[in-house]
């Protein structure tokens, strides 16, 4: 991604002894380069208006051109827990979040790494013809666990021939300094991805999907993980119950400021397997239409910089639990709605974004910070609060 660059996160306003010591920057892992950054300075229209034939910088576009060829995500299962889980912030979970730790499409933990990669290759290759792959480690929260199971489990998928990218999804407060470490070593052999579920930057929203993390843990955390050049993709749910479409933009928005790496779009379904469903089913709330949908990402690609990576645009969720919303599950046709739609307005990526190309050249303020007393002040009760956030803002 373009935002591996010696600046990326140089200017940020972070604390230096608290940051870990910097990797040698590497720009290439494979046979290309990375690509140029797009051009796109405050005040000048976006230069960009196309990515092959999209017009937003797709997950698909960019690994053909990293790697000169379509490359397939595996989704491993390592076998974690999550702290919202076990008991150690809750035992209930996210509300949306169903048994499976939304890692339904994993494999089984019961394999080791390289049988679970052999496995889900052979499902792949039944249906297409792929070489290169990503190792997903998907289910629950992946750097949660001893560091030596880790490790082991992360030098094992990395190191195989057919791997070309480790992507790792977590919890922003589960990247203590040893993970963090970890991560930069593994970031020597391959590239690493790490994926944040977000899901909102609003307080009330988050409270009541029970994240259990703060906004200012999930900044801290992108800002450490750019320090080590480890790009970062954030997962953000849309039509969570109570959110304006204002402050799902404001979600998109934050992380466009921030510079973030990729983003993964997501709707909100409904799983029956979820205490969500218990409380749709007593307070019904409106699910988005398709019509409603369609717009709302296409005005999230359009705020969204050009460099950023568009990993997903809708959802995967298990067929047999979605108790809504049903037109999700024609997914082909989603897609469909919002290509042709972006086609007739004259839409793309970063058309309504007004900053520089994915990179900030100023400290990044929290959007909720009223003023620069109150954003010290955060960041004071950050750095005294313990590792899984909980002593800022009451989640
Ligand atoms: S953090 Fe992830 S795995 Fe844990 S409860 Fe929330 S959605 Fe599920």
């Amino acid at each position: 991604m373009k935002n591996y660059d010696i600046s990326h996160g140089a200017d940020r306003d972070c604390s230096p002894d608290t940051q870990p010591a910097l990797p040698p920057l590497r720009r290439s892992w494979g046979e290309k380069p990375l690509p140029p950054a797009d051009v796109h300075e405050a005040g000048t229209p976006p230069l960009r208006r196309s990515w092959g034939e999209k017009p937003y910088y797709s997950l698909d576009y960019y690994l053909r051109e990293q790697f000169g060829e379509k490359v397939y995500r595996l989704s491993l299962n390592g076998g974690c827990t999550c702290p919202n889980r076990d008991g150690r912030l809750d035992t209930r979970g996210c509300i949306f979040c169903d048994r499976g730790g939304s890692g339904d499409f994993a494999a089984s933990p019961s394999l080791s790494i390289t049988e679970q990669i052999e496995a889900s290759k052979a499902q792949v290759a039944a249906k297409r013809s792929c070489r290169k792959f990503i190792a997903y480690f998907q289910a629950y929260t992946n750097t949660y666990g001893p560091l030596k199971k880790l490790r082991s489990m992360f030098f094992e998928a990395i190191r195989h021939p057919d791997i070309v990218v480790l992507s790792i999804a977590t919890r922003p407060d589960c990247l203590p300094d040893e993970v963090l470490n970890l991560l930069s070593e593994l970031q020597q052999i391959k590239p690493v991805w790490v994926e944040l579920g977000l899901q909102t930057i609003h307080a009330a929203t988050s409270r009541f999907i029970r994240s259990g993390f703060t906004l200012d843990c999930f900044h801290e955390a992108v800002l450490k993980l750019q320090r080590l050049h480890i790009p970062v993709i954030a997962h953000v749910i849309l039509g969570l119950p109570g959110e304006t479409q204002a402050q799902m933009l404001q979600t998109v928005d934050y992380l466009g400021q921030l510079g973030i790496d990729g983003v993964k779009l997501q709707l909100l379904h409904v799983l029956t397997d979820t205490d969500l469903y218990d409380y749709y089913r007593a307070h019904p709330f409106p699910l988005l239409t398709q019509e409603e949908y369609c717009d709302l990402v296409i005005q999230c690609i359009e705020q969204l910089p050009p460099g950023t990576v568009i990993h997903r645009l809708t959802g995967d969720g298990p067929g047999k639990l979605l108790a809504g919303p049903l037109w999700s599950r024609n997914k082909r046709q989603v897609l469909n709605q919002i290509h042709r739609t972006m086609k007739e307005r004259g839409s793309y990526q970063g058309k309504q974004y007004s900053g520089p190309s994915g990179r900030r050249r100023t400290a990044i303020r929290h959007p909720d910070s009223d003023n620069d007393t109150q954003a010290t002040r955060r960041r004071q009760r950050f750095q005294g609060g313990d590792s899984h956030g909980r002593s800022f803002d009451t989640i």
